[in-house]
């Protein structure tokens, strides 16, 4: 079963925050666990988030604002929400709701991301409970949900969710599943757990109020919780993206184009059609976009990173010598820092596919635009790289915590590549090609934020990103031979990845976060008033 979406996990999450496992997925998880112990119109009183200490969460919750998304998940906000970054100061205080976050060792420790959460609701009749959830954030915004007060689950937030318990309730679950999916909703799903008296129904959207409010007042049902997708509902879990051949293959049966390839499994992925598909990579494109402009008109008495400043407009800007570099990679350049500069603010920006490496794909994307490729031709392109990091994403991972800077900002790196090639008349191999070179270029490359934050050295690695892209396809366009295949790459980029120390997998104790003048730079922020 795969459940990797171009646009949910590749070239999305759209998010807020530094980092899509520490801050998309954080999110997502409290929405969904709100939404589950808050289905009967209980109140939530209390949420207390636990980290272990020997993951990586612990040392980094605070700079790289996971506090602040669990919050909002909470509260139940959007991500639009204009007084977003206000929720965790609010329910800090206790307003609205009480707020903790614990470091303690957890039973479950099997991932570097590993979370539990409880939440404390009042239910209508003015009864307190209490409700457990376990899981892990694993890369891109990708999560899962593994335990439900005790109770074995998987969620993963990419198909909405009805839970029933009751005495017999299998017998009843296909009945169940019939009423839930009127008016064309796709039943995407039915688990039966004897164990527990529960079964399952996941659907493509929730049903009516109505519908379910029947349900509850059914003879034999003891209770139903209900969550919607927490991104777009996946409708086919089969597997798409595992091998550059395949997709190769799919491309080959629609004229030779890698980038309707992206488009035609995407959209099977999504049970859309294929205009409704492309209508929302075009948006993804021009969100993008959208986000490099912001960041060129943001404010410097506006930014709130602690160590850089802001510097995109003046790299767009910059009247460099006519024989340095040539004005494409100065403007995809810009347009990476503009990117990591929303990113680091807390900007709404789109992971592509972290957030730690959110500038590459649309710096890039900015070039392509700004030097004669249309907006159709952008798209196009944005497939193709989605649909390279789709193929990552199905071999490996992108968690720092897992496989360092290699799978975040050399994933991104390989992925744009891909587009350039494709957006300047590459073949599918050559695409692909493209990416290999990057990919082995990137094998090795830490995971090493100075103080936690994703903003050195992870700004200048999205610089690098978008070099890396335009030079490899320049290469395999011009002729040279990458000769390793893109797949073996990125299997080797995941073995080396387990093989690195963990000071080097986004802990801040290694590389770069090691250096003399990062401890001083931490230290010094540290003891300042602000
Ligand atoms: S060093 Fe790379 S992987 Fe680590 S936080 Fe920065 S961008 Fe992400």
């Amino acid at each position: 079963m795969q459940e990797i979406s171009l646009l949910n996990s590749v070239i999305g999450p759209v998010m807020r925050g530094p980092s899509s496992s520490h801050c998309a997925a954080p999110y997502m998880m409290a929405k969904l666990a709100r939404e589950l112990s808050c289905s009967n119109d209980e109140v939530l009183q209390k949420a207390i988030v636990w980290f272990d200490p020997r993951g990586s969460f612990a040392p980094v919750y605070q700079a790289q604002s996971s506090d602040e998304n669990f919050a909002a998940g909470f509260a139940g906000a959007a991500l639009t929400d204009a007084d977003y970054r206000d929720i965790l100061p609010r329910v800090s205080r206790g307003e609205g709701f009480q707020f903790l976050v614990e470091i303690t060792e957890l039973e479950n420790n099997n991932h570097p991301n590993r979370v539990d959460l409880e939440l404390m609701v009042v239910t209508a009749d003015g009864t307190e409970r209490s409700d457990l959830y376990a899981g892990a954030s694993v890369g891109g915004g990708m999560f899962y949900i593994d335990a439900m007060n005790n109770e074995p689950v998987f969620l993963t937030g990419k198909t909405a969710s009805v839970f029933v318990w009751g005495e017999g309730v299998g017998d009843l679950a296909d009945d169940i599943a019939a009423r839930l999916t009127v008016n064309g909703n796709m039943l995407l799903g039915t688990a039966i757990d004897p164990k527990y008296s529960r079964c399952e129904i996941s659907l493509q959207a929730l049903p009516d109020a109505k519908v379910i409010a029947v349900l509850r007042a059914q003879d034999g049902i003891d209770a139903v919780w209900f969550a919607e997708a927490a991104q777009y509902p996946v409708c086919a879990t089969d597997d798409l993206f595992s091998t550059s051949d395949a997709v190769m293959g799919v491309a080959m049966e629609h004229g030779g184009s890698l980038a309707e390839a992206g488009l035609v499994l995407e959209a099977r992925r999504l049970g859309l059609s294929h205009a409704a598909t492309r209508d929302l990579f075009r948006e993804r494109c021009e969100l993008m976009l959208r986000v490099v402009a912001e960041g060129f008109d943001a404010k410097p008495e506006d930014n709130v990173m602690r160590f850089l400043t802001l510097r995109a407009r003046k790299v767009r800007d910059a009247n460099l010598p006519g024989g340095l570099g040539g004005a494409v990679l100065q403007d995809a350049i810009a347009g990476a820092l503009s990117a990591m500069e929303r990113d680091s603010n807390r900007g709404l920006v789109c992971a592509a596919p972290t957030a730690g490496s959110a500038g590459v794909v649309p710096g890039t994307l900015y070039g392509l635009i700004r030097h004669g490729i249309d907006l159709d031709g952008a798209t196009d392109a944005l497939q193709v790289m989605a649909l390279v990091g789709a193929v990552f994403a199905a071999r490996g991972t992108f968690a720092a915590e897992c496989g360092g800077c290699s799978v975040e900002t050399g994933a991104s790196a390989a992925m744009a590549a891909a587009g350039v090639a494709q957006a300047f008349g590459g073949d599918p191999k050559q695409c692909f090609d493209a990416a290999s070179m990057c990919l082995m270029n990137t094998l090795g490359l830490v995971c090493d934020p100075v103080g936690g934050d994703v903003e050195i050295p992870c700004h200048a690695r999205n610089v690098a990103g978008v070099s890396h892209a335009f030079s490899s396809a320049m290469a395999i366009l011009a002729g040279f031979d990458a000769v390793l295949g893109y797949d073996e790459l990125v299997d080797q980029t995941v073995k080396i990845g387990a093989m690195m120390h963990p000071d080097l997998r986004c802990t801040a104790r290694g590389g770069c976060a090691a250096t003399k003048t990062a401890l001083r730079m931490v230290e010094a922020v540290s003891h300042s008033p602000g």
